[in-house]
């Protein structure tokens, strides 16, 4: 049951799933339908795998960086607290390892602003009453979560591909 599942190979990087992974969709599905309210528990689980999404993306960074600098990443394993990117070895050079520790964090700087750019974007094309959207419209709510979420990857999540 704790095994790993493949999830996909995404620029040669074999990308995996740990088992205990899902215990965290299991528990949100689990204490909503205790809660009641199934359907929020559905967005929640929603929201974490695109929040999920958004870890792959940063091992992704931390993995390309170090590939620039010849160093392989055997692979990437998604936990329920976070994602590990599995690099062969340590760069060489002491700014390498900086380059490789930030370009995780830097990916989700981008996401952040893209949302962010998407967002504004959408407020000024279609105003909110135009695009039928309440203020507490779910879609929105979701937008605005992500967003958040990634500025919180883009500072706290640390030590994930190995590095200081
Ligand atoms: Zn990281």
């Amino acid at each position: 049951m704790f095994g790993s599942l493949k999830l996909g190979r995404f620029f040669g990087i074999d990308t995996n799933i740990h088992g205990t992974f899902w215990l965290l969709p299991l528990f949100v599905l689990v204490s909503g339908a205790a809660a009641g309210d199934v359907t929020a528990a559905f967005g929640q689980v929603a929201f974490l795998f695109a929040l999920f999404g958004c870890v792959v993306l940063h091992e992704i960074g931390h993995a390309l960086a170090a590939r620039y600098y010849g160093v392989r990443t055997r692979d990437i394993t998604l936990y329920p607290i976070g994602g590990v990117a599995s690099l062969e070895r340590m760069p060489e050079k002491p700014h390498q390892e900086i380059v490789i520790a930030l370009a995780g964090p830097a990916v989700n700087l981008v996401i952040a602003a893209g949302l962010f750019v998407g967002m504004l974007g959408g407020a000024v094309a279609f105003p909110r009453s135009l695009a039928g959207l309440s203020a507490t419209d779910p879609l929105d709510g979701f937008v605005t979560q992500l967003l958040t979420a990634n500025v919180f990857l883009m500072l706290f999540n640390r030590g994930c591909c190995g590095l200081p």
